[in-house]
């Protein structure tokens, strides 16, 4: 069967096969470690798996990159600004390569506690400063490059496809430009090498050809793809906000080195929003994977909710969204429990379960088929097996859920009686603010006719 996918590059849906062989070259752009990843980020983290559980489940072998941001990423696209790194080590009074690793290990943790499998190879920036470097004096000797006195830039106007990825107006941007130029001849000019700025003590510094300094963010990306899976490979991905500033330049250092456009599909996760607005670290309220279990949900409540959204539509957070995805998650696992040992899965709903996540990884009707195979007449061993098949692209570990007897305490059954009474009298404040006390103790309570069930909250 075929697996499409929606390729960025050409904006529209591809049908998919490896460059070569059975295996699929896959780069994800990875984390900038001066601070915690936010829900977020791990949305677009997400998307990679699924992808990658897609093509497992087609018969592929991935082999999987992904970067560690831990220099170079500065707080404004315009190459300007401090390094995030540096910013963060004085934020938390920490050296720079401390936080790095505090960071790195917290991001692996929320990556497993999401069942999201980490990638074949890390490549943290620090670790590839030569190759880098050797990157940047190959675009040099190829006429790409110029100095300027804060650093060495790559000269986009080399280039007349540069920004179609992106499909960037260039000459509608250079008539509009309001912002400095400074020494950059073009608005799109990108910093490869920057300088230490005199009088500065950078924690992270490297000597170079041209001075000593720190590469810029997107060189690293080139140059470790480049390192891992060649020079053209199957799949690159990212979040959205990497279209036209950081996949557009790692395209146009890629192309000026080898000639290649760097991978054959560009993917993207598109955002996850919170109060009509992008979830972002420097803005607004920043919810981490330690946010949600806090509140006693189960990180893979996180995943299931994602899975109701298509990849390439933004995706509102909210609580109501996370409670109703949580009683989902449990109403699933509970049925599938009941469901006893698995049989032979149904190859009727597999490959139906196959069509809807082969084209462009639709998740969401995936989630449909599975309750329908729900509901569906097969027996219950077959039906057990068809929903552990599906388990292997959705990756909610179906089938190591067991029921907890839950032990409940004499002051949450209490509560929960005062509840009743406060429901049948209809005095909703009072029954509100003892379901909130209730739940301050980690319990929640299900009405049903006339009763009430308590169950506990499910937490990390
Ligand atoms: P960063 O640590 O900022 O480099 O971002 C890590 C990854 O998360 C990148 O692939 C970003 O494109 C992605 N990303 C950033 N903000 C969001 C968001 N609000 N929703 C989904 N993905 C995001
Ligand atoms: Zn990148």
């Amino acid at each position: 069967m075929t697996l499409t996918l929606y390729d960025n590059f050409e904006r529209r849906l591809r049908e998919f096969r490896p460059l070569s062989g059975n295996e699929v070259g896959l780069y994800t752009c990875g984390p900038t470690v001066y601070d915690f990843q936010h829900i977020g980020n791990l949305r677009t983290y997400l998307f990679e798996d699924c992808l990658k559980r897609v093509l497992a489940f087609n018969g592929y072998r991935v082999r999987h990159v992904m970067n560690i941001t831990d220099v170079g990423h500065l707080t404004s696209d315009a190459d300007t600004g401090e390094d995030k790194m540096e910013k963060g080590s004085r934020r938390t009074g920490r050296s720079a390569w401390d936080i790095a690793e505090e960071y790195t290990q917290v991001f692996r943790e929320d990556l497993a506690a999401m069942n999201i499998a980490e990638p074949d190879v890390w490549c943290k920036a620090t670790d590839h400063i030569a190759e880098q470097i050797a990157f940047i004096e190959d675009l040099g000797r190829k006429g790409f490059t110029y100095r300027t006195s804060d650093g060495v830039y790559f000269d986009t106007s080399r280039q007349p496809d540069y920004g179609y990825l992106a499909r960037l107006d260039r000459a509608g941007l250079e008539a509009g430009k309001r912002v400095e130029l400074g020494e950059k001849r073009s608005l799109t000019d990108f910093a490869l090498w920057k300088f230490s700025a005199p009088g500065e003590q950078r924690q992270m510094e490297w000597a170079s050809p041209w001075g000593t300094g720190f590469p810029g963010w997107h060189i690293e990306c080139s140059a470790m793809a480049q390192k891992y899976l060649g020079d053209y490979f199957d799949i690159h991905c990212g979040g959205e906000d990497h279209i036209p500033v950081h996949h557009t330049n790692e395209i146009a250092q890629t192309e000026a080195r080898v000639g290649t456009r760097l991978a054959n599909f560009w993917m993207h996760g598109y955002f996850l929003t919170l109060n009509n607005a992008k979830m972002a670290k420097s803005a607004g309220e920043f919810l981490r994977m330690k946010s949600l279990t806090d509140r006693g949900y189960d990180p893979l409540t996180y995943r299931f909710l994602c899975l109701t959204a298509h990849y390439r539509t933004q995706m509102s957070f909210s609580w109501d969204a996370m409670d109703a995805a949580q009683t989902g998650l449990e109403r699933l696992r509970r049925q599938v429990f009941e469901l006893g040992p698995a049989g032979a899965a149904d190859p009727e709903f597999v490959e139906r379960f196959r069509a809807e996540v082969n084209d462009d990884l639709q998740f969401p009707k995936a989630l449909a088929l599975l309750w329908e195979a729900l509901k569906s007449p097969l027996p219950d061993p077959a039906k057990k097996a068809t929903l552990l098949a599906f388990d292997a692209c959705l990756g909610l570990r179906l089938a190591e859920w067991r029921p907890t007897v839950d032990i409940i305490p004499p002051e949450v059954e209490a509560l929960a009686r005062a509840r009743l009474a406060a429901r049948q009298a209809k005095n909703w404040a009072e029954s509100d603010r003892l379901r909130d006390a209730i739940a301050a103790l980690g319990f929640a309570v299900e009405d049903s006719a006339g009763t009430y069930k308590l169950v506990k909250k499910t937490s990390a």
